[in-house]
């Protein structure tokens, strides 16, 4: 029998209360069902358990941080370094006021749910973003005219010293889709501020923009959200459109037909796949209109599928349950 291939990272890493695993599937954590394993990822316990192992870890291993994956395209050859993920002791959402507190992964639609609940009205945009309150907080999520920043009173974030910082939408440095954030600093809850209302017509609001997502976009299909970000003053699905590009296909990949500034993985995709069409797109509108498309979901890791040092490789297949050659070694590690 075949001894696991040992990691040689996982060696590397401080203790932890929470959670290190060694080639994690993250197909089957994304969105799109597609991407390479993370070299190692980490689930933290709590704030503490977080912030002591980002201020023991070697200094040149890379963290990268991913929410639900809602608007990520992880590629086919993974993550190399500590992938880290947050769950239970990063979530807990408590309404009074007029405002919300919550974790950074706590969902968005819970933390609209727990509003309305409450009667506090202006949040349920966040109702039918399909992400975490950390995936918000970094892209500045919006919907319907209002923006995470918008509704944003504070948010906690760990840098990579371990220090824990309350920073205002000002210190975020917030633009349409964008923070300014550092990439390595992790955003572990916030507090949101609404203004009074009445549950039933939050509730009403909420169906409504349930009804109108489910007419509009594929929300039922493996996808990342919209593909790009909106030009100045236009439509990026207009634009598609205008090039020809509605239905394309390259390998498992497709343009949406119902809204062409989604991607979709039909079954088979490879991230190579949705990226190479979205790139096509991208090609497309620019000799078409003369316009640069600039991509809205995040592209990481590595396009090839070398092996990461001290993993198998394996069969390249990178679909949801088929990555079987990767050692999840799995445990705590402490
Ligand atoms: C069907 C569908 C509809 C969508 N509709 C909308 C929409 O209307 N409006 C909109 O704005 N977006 C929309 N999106 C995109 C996506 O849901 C949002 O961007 C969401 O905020 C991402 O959250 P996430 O938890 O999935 O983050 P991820 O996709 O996992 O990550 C996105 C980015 O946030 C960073 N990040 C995540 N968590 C943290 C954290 N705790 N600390 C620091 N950085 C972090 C990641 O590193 C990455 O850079 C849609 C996506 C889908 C699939």
């Amino acid at each position: 029998m075949m001894c696991p291939t040992p990691s040689p990272l996982l060696q590397r890493l401080p203790p932890v209360r929470g959670r290190l695993s060694a080639g994690a599937d993250l197909s089957k954590l994304t969105w799109f069902r597609v991407g390479g394993p993370a070299e190692v990822l980490f689930k933290p316990a709590d704030k503490d358990d977080l912030a002591e192992f980002l201020r023991r870890k070697p200094a040149d291993v890379p963290v990268t941080i991913m929410g639900v994956a809602s608007n990520l395209l992880v590629r086919d050859g993974g993550i190399d370094g500590v992938t880290i993920k947050l769950g239970a002791g990063f979530a807990g959402i408590t309404a009074a006021g007029t405002e919300v507190h919550c974790g950074a992964a706590d969902l968005d639609m819970n933390v609209a749910t727990a509003a309305q609940k409450a009667g506090i009205a202006g949040l349920e945009f966040l109702s039918g973003i399909p992400g975490t309150i950390g995936g918000a907080l970094r892209m500045n999520a919006g919907a319907y005219g209002t923006e995470t920043k918008d509704v944003l009173v504070w948010a906690e974030a760990i840098d990579p010293q371990g220090t824990l910082h309350r920073l205002t939408p000002d210190d975020l440095g917030y633009a349409y889709r964008h923070s300014n954030l550092p990439a390595d600093w992790v955003f572990v809850g916030a507090c949101l501020r609404g203004t009074p209302g009445e549950p039933e017509e939050i509730a009403r609001r909420m169906a409504e923009i349930k009804q109108q997502r489910g007419e509009t976009q594929p929300i039922h299909s493996r996808t990342g959200g919209s593909t790009f970000k909106n030009p100045a003053g236009r439509k990026a699905w207009q634009l598609i459109d205008g090039a020809g590009c509605r239905g394309l296909r390259r390998g498992g990949a497709m343009v949406s037909e119902q809204h062409c500034n989604f991607l979709i993985n039909e079954g088979g995709a490879s991230a190579a796949d949705l990226e190479g069409l979205a790139e096509t797109v991208r090609q497309t509108v620019l000799a078409k209109s003369g316009i640069d498309l600039e991509w809205e979901i995040k592209r990481i890791g590595r396009p090839d599928r070398v092996a990461i040092a001290g993993m198998s490789s394996k069969n390249g297949s990178n679909n949801a349950g088929t990555n079987g050659g990767n050692t999840d070694e799995g445990g705590t590690h402490d």
